[in-house]
């Protein structure tokens, strides 16, 4: 399960925008773009963020990686996501972004779960939850309508989760997510419509990038 390991917030530094990487700390003075607002690297101080003389390729790029860095998915896996939503009828780059909201991961994080998307990962790694009646450890699993979703048994006495209950109670969830904070568990309705993901993702230069 390769994911990356470098520094978070360097990823947000360098598309120039909040990618709510990090949970609670991204809203706090905390937050490395409230800090450094530059791009990383040695001449970042000097650098702009200004896109006035990208090449489209350059824009592709860029669209393309903020949304890899977004979902926390490498390059061969997003590719493999790419493929299949060719292959799939409707809209190519709408079917991209409805693959990556599926996942596992994704679908815990949107259910208020997790407080992003790399600790709902990492929750799941650690085995805290099921699909179906089966324990998963597999983060970019596809979630279906109609699967259930929910905490393990043993996991449901833990600090961690206990907490992350609490917190969930405070979160809303989007009108595709269903969820039952009472015997932990969710899913999803059914796929969300573009309006419902978030707005900040060109999956149009996402597909021109593929297809060149
Ligand atoms: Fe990005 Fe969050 Fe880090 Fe801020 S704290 S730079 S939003 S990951």
């Amino acid at each position: 399960m390769a994911r990356y390991t470098g520094p978070v917030c360097k990823l947000c530094r360098r598309e120039g925008e909040k990618l709510f990487l990090k949970g609670e700390r991204c809203y706090s003075p905390k937050c490395a773009m409230e800090k450094r607002a530059y791009p990383p690297g040695h001449h970042g101080r000097q650098a702009q963020w200004s896109r006035s003389r990208e090449s489209d390729y350059g824009a592709q790029l860029r669209a393309k990686q903020k949304a890899r860095r977004v979902y926390g998915v490498l390059e061969q896996q997003f590719r493999r996501y790419y493929r299949q939503a060719i292959k799939a009828r409707g809209l190519t780059g709408l079917t991209l972004l409805q693959i990556l909201e599926s996942r596992l991961d994704n679908v815990i994080y949107r259910m208020g779960y997790a407080s992003s998307r790399s600790q709902a990962r990492q929750l799941v790694a650690h085995g805290h939850f099921m699909v179906n009646d089966r324990r998963t450890d597999v983060p970019s699993m596809q979630i279906k309508p109609g699967d259930l979703i929910q905490v393990r048994q043993g996991s449901r006495s833990k600090t961690l989760i206990k907490d992350l209950m609490a917190m969930a109670e405070e979160r809303s969830t989007p009108d595709w997510i269903t969820r039952n904070l009472k015997d932990f568990s969710g899913g999803i309705l059914r796929l969300p419509e573009r309006a419902e993901i978030d707005a900040n993702l060109n999956e149009q230069l996402i597909v021109e990038y593929y297809s060149r």
